[in-house]
């Protein structure tokens, strides 16, 4: 389907709406006005009609019971009025015979003829009327009235009002396209107006490119709608620019933190290929730059295992499984880092807590705790202790240690955060373990919380959804969380 432009889009509308409501409009005024001219001309006949009954009446009662009709008086009387009117008598003869006398004001009064001599007064309107309503078709509307042996009939013209209904209509019909043509261009005008801001916005968008990532479009715009876009362009932008500067402090650390150890190695190798070096030193350097490939490639590995994670490239599993039989293991690997050290490692028992999620990259994220905690507590104690909260599962790593600082706390989960540099690079730490930790915990539904007081210790808590365990006695399906 091809885009049409909004602006032609609403005008076409607003302009089939236009004519449809004028060209309503007007059929209206011109049947209000026909019926009301109808309903005038109605009354008009009525009361000629009133007027002639009463005639008819007052001529009866000053002659005394029905005579006959003396048409010129009431001629007279009726040439007054602007209908015309016809009266018919219907007497009997002398010979019992009926006749219809028939009357009109410019006429001397006549016998109707051509009627059977059989015919009754219905009849005689049957006729005359069928005979009037032939010859006045739509141009006249007829009246007819009895009154006692007397028959009324009144014809008046539409003629007057028609050709004024004509006029009405010839002039609405003139004036219809003009009254159109205006308001369109009034609704051009309007839509112009209306979609000024948008073009505003628009063109203020399409100069955003990447380097101007903190440019913001102006708002308010003038209208709701428009500023509403605007703001949630700007609110898109933020977001945008805020990813774009992590990703660009993220490059920086990252090609940092890669130099580092490449300067140290090609120091190393350019060492080792001095002149005169002895076997065992030459050997010795070729230990350390083993040991610095490593770190090295650790760090590769923890950078790759991060851009897939926030890749959603990961596949985590999403089963239920026993934290605390995993606590024990990384216990077992806990102490092993501790050997020879004075640090007591502990784990608190509790009933089985069972969790909802991935038990390879759970035990990932407990080895970085509980590596930490052994890094970092120069004596003392770690402590793992597993319980449940609502419908979370947690296992809480105690440490005696240095304790975190309330500015660093957040910050400790910043890819490359370190609180000291180089203590925490004589332990092999890119700052990378509290990351990917935070990383992994979110994946699968959960978080980690630190509570900490400088000097006391630290308190790492990793929280996944909660799983129910098997059921006692040997059902083994736990629900989904
Ligand atoms: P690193 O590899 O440097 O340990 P992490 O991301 O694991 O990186 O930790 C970030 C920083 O947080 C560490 O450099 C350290 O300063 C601090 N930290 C982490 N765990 C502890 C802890 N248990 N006690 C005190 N400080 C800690």
């Amino acid at each position: 389907m091809s885009e049409r432009r909004l602006s032609t889009v609403l005008l076409k509308r607003f302009s089939r709406v236009a004519w449809t409501a004028l060209a309503g409009y007007a059929l209206l005024v011109v049947a209000v006005f026909a019926v009301a001219a109808e309903a005038v001309l109605r009354r008009s006949l009525e009361h000629s009609a009133d007027v002639v009954q009463s005639l008819l009446g007052a001529y009866s009662d000053s002659a005394g019971g029905p005579g006959s009709v003396m048409p010129t008086t009431l001629a007279d009387q009726l040439l007054g009025m602007g209908a015309q009117v016809v009266i018919t008598r219907t007497t009997r003869n002398a010979g019992g015979m009926q006749q219809v006398y028939f009357l009109s004001p410019d006429m001397p009064a006549q016998r109707l003829e051509g009627l059977p001599a059989s015919a009754s007064p219905d009849d005689v309107r049957q006729v005359l009327l069928a005979a009037i309503a032939q010859r006045a078709r739509w141009r006249y509307r007829a009246l007819h009235r009895s009154a006692g042996p007397f028959d009324i009939y009144i014809v008046g013209s539409r003629q007057p009002y028609l050709v004024a209904l004509a006029g009405l209509t010839v002039v609405a019909a003139l004036l219809l396209p003009v009254v159109a043509l205006s308001a369109r261009g009034g609704a051009r005008r309007a839509v112009a107006d209306a979609l000024g801001p948008l073009a505003l916005v628009t063109t203020a968008t399409s100069a955003i490119g990447p380097a101007e990532l903190g440019r913001r479009i102006a708002s308010p715009t003038g209208q709701a709608e428009i500023t509403e876009l605007a703001e949630s362009i700007n609110r898109m932008l933020e977001r945008v620019d805020r990813a774009h500067r992590a990703l660009e402090s993220f490059t920086a650390d990252a090609s940092h933190e890669l130099r580092t150890p490449l300067t140290h190695l090609r120091a190393q190798v350019q060492w080792a290929l001095g002149e005169g070096r002895a076997a065992t030193d030459v050997a010795e350097a070729l230990v350390a730059i083993e040991r610095e490939l490593d770190r090295t490639t650790k760090m590769v590995d923890e950078l790759l295992l991060i851009a897939r994670g926030e890749n959603q490239q990961l596949g985590l599993a999403r089963a239920p499984f026993e934290l605390t039989a995993l606590v024990v293991e990384v216990k077992e690997i806990a102490e092993a880092m501790a050997m020879g050290r004075d640090l007591s490692i502990r784990n608190v028992a509790s009933d089985p807590v069972w969790a909802w999620g991935d038990v390879d990259r759970t035990r990932h994220v407990l080895l970085n705790l509980a590596s930490n905690a052994v890094r970092y507590t120069a004596h003392g104690s770690v402590t793992f202790a597993g319980r449940y909260n609502g419908t979370m599962a947690g296992v809480s790593v105690e440490d005696t240690g240095p304790g975190i600082a309330r500015e660093h706390i957040e910050r400790i989960f910043d890819r490359f955060y370190r609180i000291d540099q180089s203590r925490s690079r004589a332990f092999g730490g890119a700052g990378l373990g509290l990351a990917i930790a935070r990383l992994l915990a979110e994946l699968q539904g959960g978080t980690i919380a630190v509570e900490s007081s400088p000097g006391q210790g630290s308190t790492f808590t990793l929280w996944l959804p909660r799983a129910e365990g098997p059921a006692q006695g040997g059902g083994s399906v736990p629900a989904s969380p």
